[in-house]
């Protein structure tokens, strides 16, 4: 690498592509290690003055700013333990701690606490209050040169001569008056999000053409955010989120900081009747309907203070930066939602944008010198702690997709033993999931624990049901199921799509 401001060759001068949670997540790891930042953001919108101004900021670079976002252990424990000050600042706006050992003290009273209890913590904060106080945060350190309004429209690069890749120098960007430039680096880090355009910026400079892997989630989102009404008290909750999941449509409330939370709703996009959803009508009859999102929702505890908003063309999708062991191109990679993304009824992007983000600065430490190595090393590293997420999460929207096709066509997908009397091992496998371990999480605190240390990405996930005493634990519950009163999650399909139908009389 070039050698930049600093006499220690170590320290380099970092343009981020993309000024949201992954490049502001960079700005915060690398500045920390003493390298020059400089973050280039699309979007001109001014930064209000205030978190609950930002409730109204115009993202529209990052449209999911205006969803629901639940914020993970594994990114409260990044900022608690690389940002201190910056936690005390998320707090200050009204953001919550939602703690494992006080949600376990209420079920099972007192508890035998083990190591490790006291990080599995979700942050309970809006997303627009969260990406506000965070990029509040960088600009207050000075550190980083925070460039808005500026669009990366290509890359520029040299010949290495060692390897004969194409080697990245830096960025061609064009302002807001039309005006073209470029901004040149030691690094170039994509964070531009699900969008990126650095599959066709590639083979622009010469190198092969840049594989991806890409399936549809299976589901569109509508989210609708609400304050709890003054002297209210919230109703409970389970572990941080309370979730219904009725197959034909998924159901999540989240808590957010200022005693403001979020109802989503997300269904099957074939599903032509469930799009009434996208609309207030139908979205507040399907909340009515369920008794989890009720309780928040109901107006004695709550009113709306937003409309329905809705995305579409969600997708799981990979894009590979190193094919068979060698980088593409040497000073550039991604990070965050640009190279990795997926279904996010899991809430799992931003605390994985920030992986990528530390990962990379420890990359860059262990590899200063060494473009192609360090290109190689955040590899592994994505490999290992942000892959089997991407994973797993294909597999569970697979599945999903044929839950919400057999109700489409009026059967039922949790039926153990099919009509010709052979077993359906998906069916008992779903049915185990749902009457053996979601139960056990209210009467388990093993099975709580580990069950919510792998929803915050603390263990790996294959960690949870490959692991033998989980297994004989959801076991041991799923025997117990006849012996429970049913749950009622919600209505099944069809007396939804009735419920639908009289929204649509009464308009
Ligand atoms: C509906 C929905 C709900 C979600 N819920 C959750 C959740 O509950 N919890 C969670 O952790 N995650 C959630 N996610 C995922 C999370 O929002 C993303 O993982 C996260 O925003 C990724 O951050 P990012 O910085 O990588 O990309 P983005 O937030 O998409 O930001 C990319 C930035 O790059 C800028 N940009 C784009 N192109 C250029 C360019 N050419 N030049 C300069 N700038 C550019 C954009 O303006 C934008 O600011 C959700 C996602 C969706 C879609």
């Amino acid at each position: 690498m070039t050698p930049t401001h600093s006499s220690d060759s170590s320290k380099k001068h970092i343009v981020v592509i993309g000024g949201s949670i992954t490049g502001l997540g960079a700005g915060l790891a690398l500045t920390s290690d003493g390298h020059r930042v400089t973050i280039l953001e699309a979007d001109s919108a001014p930064m209000p003055d205030t978190h609950l101004e930002a409730f109204e900021w115009d993202r529209h670079g990052s449209p999911q700013t205006k969803h629901s976002h639940a914020l993970l252990a594994r990114l409260y424990l990044l900022i608690r333990d690389r940002a201190p000050g910056l936690l005390d600042k998320i707090l200050a706006c009204g953001a919550e701690e939602l703690g494992f050992i006080d949600r376990a003290r209420q079920i099972f009273g007192e508890i035998e606490l083990e190591e490790g209890d006291e990080d599995i913590v979700l942050l309970a904060c809006r997303r627009s209050t969260f990406e506000w106080v965070l990029r509040r945060h960088i600009l207050d350190t000075g550190l980083v040169d925070f460039r808005d309004g500026i669009t990366v429209t290509g890359l520029s690069s040299v010949r290495d001569p060692g390897t004969g890749l194409p080697r990245v120098t830096g960025v061609k960007v064009e302002d807001l008056d039309g005006s073209a430039y470029e901004v040149t680096g030691d690094l170039i880090v994509d964070a531009s999000g699900r969008r990126s355009r650095l599959r066709r910026w590639l083979p622009e400079i010469g190198t092969q053409e840049v594989h991806q892997d890409s399936e549809p989630c299976g589901i569109f989102y509508t989210s609708r955010f609400y304050r709890l009404n003054d002297g209210t008290q919230p109703p409970e909750l389970d572990g941080g989120i309370v979730g219904a999941d009725l197959g034909y449509l998924k159901v999540g409330l989240f808590p957010g900081d200022s005693r403001i939370f979020s109802l989503t709703l997300a269904a099957d996009p074939h599903d032509d009747v469930m799009r009434k959803i996208l609309h207030e009508p139908g979205f507040d009859a399907v909340a009515a309907a369920i008794p989890a999102a009720a309780s928040w929702t109901n107006a004695t505890v709550s009113e709306p203070i937003s409309g329905v908003n809705g995305m579409a063309n969600l997708t799981n999708t990979r894009r590979f930066l190193v094919e068979e062991g060698e980088p593409l191109a040497l000073g550039v990679c991604a990070i965050g939602d640009a190279l990795i993304h997926s279904n996010p009824i899991s809430g799992r992007g931003c605390s994985l944008g920030w992986v990528g983000a530390f990962a990379l600065a420890e990359s860059i430490r262990e590899h200063p010198s060494d473009l192609r190595a360090l290109a190689l090393d955040l590899d592994a590293r994505i490999e290992r702690d942000v892959v089997p997420w991407y994973a797993v999460q294909l597999q569970q929207d697979r599945d999903a997709v044929d839950v919400a096709e057999a109700q489409r066509r009026g059967e039922n997908p949790y039926q153990v033993v099919r009509e010709d009397g052979t077993n359906n091992p998906k069916a008992f496998m779903r049915s185990v999931l749902r009457e053996g371990l979601l139960p056990a999480l209210q009467e388990d605190i093993t099975l709580m624990r580990i069950f919510m240390r792998t929803m915050n990405l603390l263990e790996k996930p294959n960690d949870l049901m490959s692991n033998p005493e989980v297994m004989q634990r959801v076991m041991a519950s799923y025997q117990k199921r006849e012996q429970r009163p049913p749950v009622f999650q919600g209505p099944g399909r069809s007396e939804m799509l009735e419920i639908l139908e009289r929204v649509d009389q009464a308009a």
